[in-house]
């Protein structure tokens, strides 16, 4: 097939033609020496996660699904969106090596990415609390996956994507401000934001870029007088030169805003943003545009490992082997990771009745879950988020 992108194609992706050349050998070997059909359990899991992590949220299940459908295995996960601690098996795929084995590159790809995207979403959102976080980021990715990141970003936490093609996919809205070209071309920011104001939907919060020419403070109170009570926002995308300390230039628009009767001007702040800054900033500003943090998150170091084999657990060295459950407290965030023989009932830390979060995905090739909307998954992690700890990096 001609493609004009570098892109793989979905058939090609689920036939395993896009994967490690040792797994297609390794493929040949077994099936020459007849081992294609030993079953085995594998599963994906963590042994660390990226700097300040503590926990991480699971997301690219649905593709994970969608690749093993029609594959004869049985697949248990945990639902996409969970909270999830190092060590914890996160899927596990039972079945014949030969059947699936190929596919290791894959599956890790598809949660290792996201997973990535949705654990930094979820970190910035907690470090902003009620203020907004909006996924600015697709411009660092290539345009093929960026469906895949803005999906991941606001199931993590982001309240919206800037994305065009990801936000159908998710059934929101894009959200945007405007980019300096619109300033450029006008060359001369009033009449930019008049334009904006006159040819744009009404349904479309009007909110400025304020930082072409001036200072901050000059455009912030220049665009109030312009547009006046139509104007909903201001975004200060301070270039890094003339950063300095951004919480006064924040503080002082505010301030002058508010001493000309513009109290209803929010604020909005972009530009290298991620959880360390939000967290600094998030009582002065109203909402934060955050890209490549969220885009180019830190991988999660998801391994895919052979845990059983013809009924025994085994496994490398490093590893633990067997095949394990993870049991999730329904009052506290404790979990508890235990081998599949051993039945666990009550939390051991508060006595609350506990769960198990891996449960079936594919039974022999057919998807047998529920596969949530983008929104739920959302609310479910928003819902973890308040009971987990956030690190964060201070120094910065
Ligand atoms: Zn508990």
């Amino acid at each position: 097939m001609k493609r004009i992108f570098h892109v793989a194609d979905d058939a090609s992706i689920k036939k395993g033609d896009v994967t490690d050349i040792y797994y297609q050998r390794t493929r040949d070997i077994v099936i020459t020496r007849g081992l294609a059909d030993q079953r085995v359990v594998m599963d994906v899991h963590a042994y660390s996660l990226p700097p300040m992590s503590d926990w991480a949220v699971l997301a690219g299940i649905e593709e994970t699904a969608r690749l093993f459908e029609g594959v004869d295995v049985n697949v248990s996960a945990m639902r996409e969106g969970t909270i999830f601690n190092r060590y914890e098996p996160v899927l596990r795929v039972e079945g014949a090596y030969g059947a699936f084995g190929v596919l290791e590159s894959t599956v890790l790809g598809l949660l290792r990415q996201a997973s990535a995207i949705a654990t930094k979403a979820a970190r910035c959102k907690k470090a902003a609390r009620e203020k907004g976080v909006i996924f600015f980021g697709i411009r660092a990715l290539h345009p093929a996956i960026t469906p895949m990141a803005d999906r991941s970003a606001f199931i993590g936490g982001c309240d919206s994507v800037s994305g065009t093609f990801g936000a159908k996919l998710i059934g929101e809205e894009p959200v945007g401000t405007m980019p300096h070209e619109l300033i450029l071309l006008f060359g001369d920011q009033v009449e930019a934001w008049k334009a904006f104001d006159e040819v744009v939907s009404e349904d479309v919060p009007r909110i400025v870029l304020c930082d072409t020419w001036f200072d901050e403070t000059v455009e912030a109170l220049l665009a109030a007088k312009t547009l006046g009570e139509k104007l909903y926002g201001v975004r200060f995308d301070t270039p890094s030169t003339r950063r300095g300390d951004v919480r006064r230039i924040v503080e002082e628009a505010r301030w002058i805003l508010r001493l000309n009767g513009f109290d209803h001007v929010k604020i909005v702040v972009s530009g290298g943003v991620n959880e360390d800054r939000i967290a600094k900033l998030c009582d002065v500003v109203d909402a934060f545009g955050v890209g490549t943090a969220i885009a180019c998150a830190p991988s999660i170091d998801f391994a895919f490992d052979i845990v059983e084999t013809k009924g025994k657990a085994i496994a490398k060295r490093g590893k633990l082997p067997g095949r394990k459950e993870v049991y999730r407290c329904t009052k506290c965030p404790r979990h508890q990771l235990v081998p599949a023989f051993e039945r666990v009932e009550t939390c051991q830390v508060c006595g609350g009745k506990v769960e198990r979060l891996l449960k079936p995905l594919i039974e022999r090739g057919k998807i047998v879950a529920e596969l949530p909307t983008p929104k739920k998954i959302r609310s479910y992690v928003l819902k973890q988020l308040e009971a987990v700890e956030l690190r964060l990096n201070t120094s910065s």
